[in-house]
């Protein structure tokens, strides 16, 4: 008897591979007609609760459990009227590339194998799209949380020597501080947590009316803390940021850092790939002048989850920081041993999946300029719904609108209430689903325009619906 865990019978499995796929190519083609998100019915959640599975089950079986109840309940991230939060909303390509890559379920830890070359690649096309020297290496990462995480790391051990991977913050005893805006995503006050040194050593400075940080406000805070004895070793600047889409001013930062001898790391989760829109590219400079830049495939390259990258200026930094060479992972000149880039020399993963070729087939068969004008769409649409906005007596801009998202409220007595509730009201409709943030301590609501799928119509629903669900929220709480 075979204890193999491929199947007996392989034209079954290949004729239920093809109806998965038909499946979900009908799946994708039909977005518009399906609601954003549905409620998750108590007997779907019920379903959930089995023990572990020691009987095999028919593929067939469970491919029709996921049907009824994972695929209508997922995010919705992929729909047209998604503009919740910072997502991606996927290609069918990208799809395909992940079913090869599952397919190979290559490990690009490292070794030589032409999986690496195709990781290296992407590497180096974004080195060259962000102006990097040929010194630059990178890596795919889960996503810009890590990738930030990461930043920290390399800016730890260029403050401190690569010494302190063996001794630890402790035997140092130098207080090391870091410094970025009040809009920076909460990923990077704990990438300090992560690291050792602690959240409180992270210093918000404050931003200009257009959420944009204060370079002087930065040095001042940097020289208060020198001045305290502390160690200032991090910048960490936000090339659009969560809330509203700011982009700092990357060369002053650049400027800043350089003065002050410290590690420049730039959070561009997603507004990174903005360098592929001639119009944000120029709002970019300075880019090209960060030590280490956090950015993500899966926001505006809509690569499929998860495509987080990390793009180091000058890779040896990345080797002081993370390569070892254990015996069992011994690097030999010929056969599979062998491969120049081992990738878990340059970063914190051993065993790391074949993110890059998603992301390799996306570039290559949208090309750069089709993602730059997806991009462009998704700031005019942000530029029509905050015309929209002004319009309207009863709506109000809560934020000015930088790039593709826009902030804005229902204006009532009560409007950390009412707005809440326009957006569940409006995620339970299932037309168009924005998020719910907070705008200088107000209550807001958020319309990230992320999706290459959205239009100018879905931008009316979200006005029609936040209109009509914001008048039935006053009118209940006056009932
Ligand atoms: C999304 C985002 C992050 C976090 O990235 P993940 O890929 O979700 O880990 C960090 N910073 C900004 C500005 C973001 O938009």
């Amino acid at each position: 008897m075979t204890t193999s865990l491929d199947p007996s019978d392989w034209e079954a499995v290949r004729a239920q591979g093809h109806r998965m796929l038909d499946d979900l190519f009908d799946h994708l083609s039909t977005l518009r007609e399906q609601p954003v998100w549905r409620p998750i019915p108590q007997e779907v959640r019920d379903r959930f609760h089995t023990a572990p599975p020691a009987e095999p089950t028919p593929l067939s079986a469970v491919y029709q459990d996921y049907r009824e109840t994972v695929q209508p309940y997922a995010g919705g991230n992929l729909h047209p009227g998604f503009m919740g939060w910072v997502q991606g909303a996927g290609t069918p390509v990208g799809m395909l590339a992940e079913m090869l890559a599952g397919g190979l379920n290559a490990n690009l830890g490292g070794r030589d194998h032409m999986p690496i070359a195709v990781e290296r690649q992407v590497a180096g096309w974004m080195r060259d799209l962000i102006g990097f020297p040929a010194t630059a290496g990178g890596q795919f990462v889960t996503g810009a949380s890590t990738a930030n995480f990461i930043g920290v790391l390399l800016a730890r051990s260029r403050a401190l020597g690569p010494k302190i991977r063996r001794k630890g913050l402790a035997a140092d005893g130098r207080r090391l501080t870091a410094y970025t805006s009040k809009g920076a995503h909460a990923c990077v006050a704990r990438a300090l947590e992560m690291a050792g040194i602690g959240s409180e050593a992270l210093r918000l400075i404050a931003v200009d009316a257009d959420h944009r940080v204060l370079p002087d406000a930065m040095a001042a805070a940097i020289a208060e803390d020198r001045a305290a004895g502390l160690t200032p070793f991090l910048i960490v600047g936000n090339a659009g940021t969560v809330d509203t889409g700011a982009i700092d001013d990357l060369t002053a930062l650049a400027d800043l850092a350089a003065a002050e001898g410290l590690w420049f790391h730039i959070d561009g989760a997603y507004g990174a790939l903005g360098v592929l829109s001639a119009a944000i590219a120029t709002r970019l400079a300075g880019i090209e002048r960060a030590d280490s830049l956090a950015f993500d495939f899966h926001k505006w390259g809509h690569a499929p989850y998860d495509a987080g990258f990390v793009l180091v200026r000058d890779e040896a930094d990345s080797y002081a920081t993370f390569s070892q060479v254990p015996a069992y992972l011994g690097r030999e000149t010929r056969g599979i041993a062998a491969g120049d880039w081992w990738p878990c020399d340059t970063g914190p993963d051993l065993s790391r999946g074949f993110r890059a070729l998603k992301v390799w087939f996306t570039l290559r068969t949208l090309g750069t300029t089709a993602i730059g004008r997806a991009i462009d769409q998704g700031c005019d649409l942000a530029q029509a719904l905050a015309r929209r906005i002004a319009a309207s007596d009863e709506l109000e801009l809560l934020a000015p609108v930088q790039l593709n998202i826009v902030c804005f409220g229902y204006r009532c007595a009560d409007p950390n209430r009412v707005n809440a509730t326009i957006v569940a009201d409006l995620h339970e409709a299932g037309a168009v689903a924005p998020s719910l943030t907070r705008i200088d301590g107000r209550a807001a609501i958020r319309a990230a325009l992320f999706n290459h799928r959205t239009t100018e119509a879905d931008i009316r629903t979200l006005i029609d619906q936040t209109l009509t669900f914001g008048r039935r929220a006053v009118q209940a709480r006056a009932a």
